[in-house]
């Protein structure tokens, strides 16, 4: 009888000992996905554009401005090549593209 009691506690707690154990791996996951962003759309906010280029004529450009020469450029995103974070609040769920601009831009 006391076999029995032991083996079940001690399968009780490898039990537990494993669930604890996939907590924390769980935990990163979840924190992975959160900290994912979506690419903003044209149009998100400031006038952002994916093409500079389309931002010639708009009264607060300047010339060369572009988001990866910008001050509020973060750098490139390890999962999406010609795109980046961006520090400008509005921008802070998105990613922009490298060659985009938008009517913040600072140098
Ligand atoms: Fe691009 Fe505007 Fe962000 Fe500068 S502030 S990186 S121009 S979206």
């Amino acid at each position: 009888m006391a076999d029995s009691t032991d083996n079940s506690r001690r399968r009780f707690l490898k039990g537990g000992a494993a669930a604890v154990a996939a907590i924390p791996l769980a935990a990163l996951v979840h924190q992975k996905q959160a900290f994912a962003k979506a690419k903003a759309e044209e149009g998100h906010a400031r006038d952002y554009v994916h093409d500079a280029e389309e931002a010639v004529d708009h009264e607060a450009y300047q010339e060369g401005a572009r988001c990866d020469n910008c001050a509020f450029w973060a750098g490139e995103d390890d999962e999406h090549e010609g795109w980046g974070g961006c520090f400008h609040p509005d921008f802070s769920d998105v990613l922009v593209k490298a060659g985009g601009w938008c009517d913040v831009w600072a140098g």
